[in-house]
C-alpha cells in the first residue's frame, strides 16, 4: 500500500454552483475527496444471491477510479456538508483497521483500492471554496461505510446526523475506525412528510431539506433531498453507484438487499416524474457536471 500514499486522488475537480431557495442564491458544492476503484462485481451485480458477494472478493477486474464526492451546502440556517469523504490514514489498512476482524481486512483489501494524500482531504477542499471546518454546523451521514465517514475527524465538535437504524444495524461499517468521541444525533423518519417516499426526517427548520430513507445498499441507507424553488436535488449517497444504473434497473453488487434497492430505484424514478430532480451519487463520475449544468434524472 505504500505507494497509494504518493498517488493523487485528485481526478476529479470541485464544482460549486448557485441555487435559489426563497428567492435567495445559495451555494451548494461538489468536492472531491480521493477516488475509489472498486472490484468491478462489486459496481455491478455479477450472480445470483451470495453468489454476487464472493464473485466481488474473486473477481479481479477493477473499475476505473470513481469519485469519492462530498456535498456542501451554504444554507440559510447553516453550513451543511453531506458525508465527508476518504482520509490519507486509511490506506495503511493493516494499522487502521487493526482492531477489525481478520476477513473483515480481507474483504476490504479485496474490494476496493483508495488513493489520496493528507492535502486531498476534506479541510483543504473546503479552504478552496473559502470554507473553514469551523464554519460548519451539520455533517449528516447517508450510511456508515469508511469512504463516507473517515472524515469525520475535522467535526469533533459539530452535530453529526445518522439515521437510528444505519446506527444501530450497521451493514460493513469499520466501528473501530470511527472516532472515539463518535455519538451522534440519531433520527427516526416522520410519516406523511413526502411524497412517494413517505417518511422523511426534516433536517432544517424550514423542512426545504429532508432525510429520507433509501435501503438496499445498506439496510438502514438514507439520501438527503434538497427542495430548491425550481428543481430538487437528491444527494443519493451509495444507492446506485452511478445514475445509469437506477434508469436501468442495474445492481450494484455492494448490496445488503437487491429487493430494497429495486424498490429505492423506483421511488427515484417515481420522484423525480412528479418534480423536476438532479440525482447525485457518491460516486458518479457525471454527478458534479450533473449537478453544474442541472441535468435531470427523468
Ligand atoms: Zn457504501
Amino acid at each position: 500500500m505504500e505507494q497509494s500514499k504518493i498517488i493523487s486522488g485528485r481526478a476529479y475537480e470541485n464544482v460549486t454552483t448557485t441555487v435559489k431557495l426563497k428567492g435567495k442564491d445559495v451555494k451548494v458544492h461538489a468536492l472531491s475527496i480521493g477516488t475509489v476503484a472498486v472490484k468491478r462485481n462489486f459496481k455491478i451485480k455479477n450472480g445470483a444471491g451470495f453468489l454476487s458477494k464472493i464473485n466481488i472478493l474473486l473477481g479481479k477486474e477493477y473499475t476505473q477510479y470513481l469519485p469519492i464526492w462530498v456535498w456542501v451546502i451554504e444554507h440559510p440556517e447553516g453550513l451543511l456538508v453531506i458525508d465527508t469523504g476518504e482520509n490519507a490514514e486509511s490506506l495503511d489498512i493493516d494499522k487502521y483497521l487493526a482492531k477489525e476482524s481478520f476477513f473483515a481486512k480481507y474483504q476490504f483489501k479485496h474490494a476496493c483500492k483508495v488513493k489520496i494524500q493528507p492535502n486531498e482531504e476534506l479541510n483543504h477542499q473546503l479552504n478552496k471554496v473559502n470554507l473553514k471546518v469551523d464554519d460548519v454546523k451539520l455533517v449528516i451521514l447517508t450510511h456508515l461505510h469508511a469512504d463516507h465517514v473517515d472524515g469525520l475527524k475535522f467535526f469533533p465538535k459539530q452535530e453529526i446526523l445518522v439515521g437510528n437504524y444505519e446506527f444501530t444495524h450497521p451493514d460493513n461499517c469499520f466501528t473501530t475506525a470511527l472516532p472515539s468521541w463518535f455519538n451522534p444525533k440519531k433520527v427516526d423518519f416522520v410519516q406523511n412528510r413526502i411524497e412517494v417516499f413517505n417518511q422523511a426526517y426534516p433536517i432544517t427548520q424550514a423542512e426545504d431539506l429532508l432525510y429520507i430513507p433509501t435501503p438496499g445498499h445498506t439496510l438502514g441507507h438514507n439520501s438527503v433531498i434538497f427542495k430548491t424553488d425550481n428543481f430538487d436535488i437528491i444527494f443519493g449517497g451509495d444507492s446506485s453507484y452511478h445514475q445509469d444504473q437506477v434508469i436501468k434497473g442495474e445492481m450494484a453488487g455492494a448490496n445488503v438487499d437487491y429487493n430494497k434497492t429495486k424498490q429505492t430505484y423506483k421511488n427515484f424514478l417515481d420522484y423525480a416524474t412528479l418534480r423536476k430532480t438532479i440525482y447525485l451519487p457518491t460516486h458518479d463520475e457525471n454527478a458534479g457536471e450533473r449537478l453544474a449544468n442541472k441535468k435531470f434524472l427523468v
